[in-house]
């Protein structure tokens, strides 16, 4: 019973959040705040009615256009809406509601916001990326207040932080900047919220993602070798899934 509440209760929450997501996707590329103006219809500047504002249902309702002017509203809105549903809602089953549930639904957040923006525009701005920074003070405060070492603490977040932007700064220069600096100061983030190891796998497996992305697309005829792919998504799922694997097996820093 309670958890067919908690199920429900985060897939709504999730679905709120993600078109918030959409709003930071939409803005944050233009330099535009997050909060206002109130959302909007992008074509006629027509303010949304709470009606529209339920995210999912409204562009099913609505056939995906916009009530007032008919402009076609991108398919990708209910898609981030829906999946950020389906991620808190499976975070929640995971971990049930609690510290855990925070952080990770936090960086989920971070992580789709990142991926939409570098995937419509080739970009990780550095706007999103020094937002992510009270996420990881906090996060290793946390983990330092739980009982864990201090300087341990900082040593791990260190090692992340270098070894995730090192390796992608060395890549960045190897590639002649096909791996973008964006990319570099990401893993750079990030691997301060891992640590070590997970910073390597989530590395490897953004590696291994992206490559097998990148020959199923050759393959497929859907892309060349000269072919640009953004790094961000890969970065994003490598990120999560390291960071899911290391609460999920008892968590904390694990310094080598
Ligand atoms: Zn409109």
């Amino acid at each position: 019973m309670l958890m067919g509440f908690g199920l429900i209760f985060s897939l709504i929450f999730g679905a709120v959040a993600g078109s918030f997501l959409n709003v930071c996707i939409d803005r944050i590329p233009r330099g535009q705040s997050v909060v206002y103006p109130p959302s909007h219809c992008p074509a006629c500047e027509r303010r949304l009615s709470p009606a529209e504002l339920v995210p999912v249902a409204s562009f099913l309702r609505q056939q995906g256009r916009c009530k007032e002017c008919g402009e076609q509203i991108a398919p990708w809105y209910p898609v981030v809406e829906g999946a950020t549903g389906i991620v808190f809602a499976l975070l929640y089953w995971w971990y049930g509601f609690g510290a855990t549930w925070i952080a990770t639904v936090v960086l989920a957040g971070f992580l789709i916001v990142i991926s939409g923006i570098d995937l419509q525009h080739r970009i990780i701005p550095n706007r999103v990326l020094l937002a992510a920074l009270p996420l990881v003070a906090v996060w290793r405060g946390w983990q330092a207040a739980m009982g864990g070492n201090p300087g341990q603490v900082g040593a791990d977040l260190l090692l992340g932080a270098l070894f995730g932007g090192g390796l992608l700064y060395v890549l960045h220069v190897g590639s002649r900047g096909g791996l973008g600096l964006g990319d570099v100061k990401f893993a750079f983030v990030f691997g301060a919220l891992l640590g070590w190891p997970a910073v390597v796998y989530a590395l490897t497996l953004a590696g291994l993602a992206g490559t097998i992305f990148g020959i199923g697309g050759i393959l497929c005829g859907e892309l060349t070798r000269k072919s640009e792919i953004p790094f961000g998504p890969f970065l994003a799922f490598g990120v999560l899934t390291a960071f899911l694997a290391v609460q999920s097996s008892g968590g904390g820093t694990c310094l080598v």
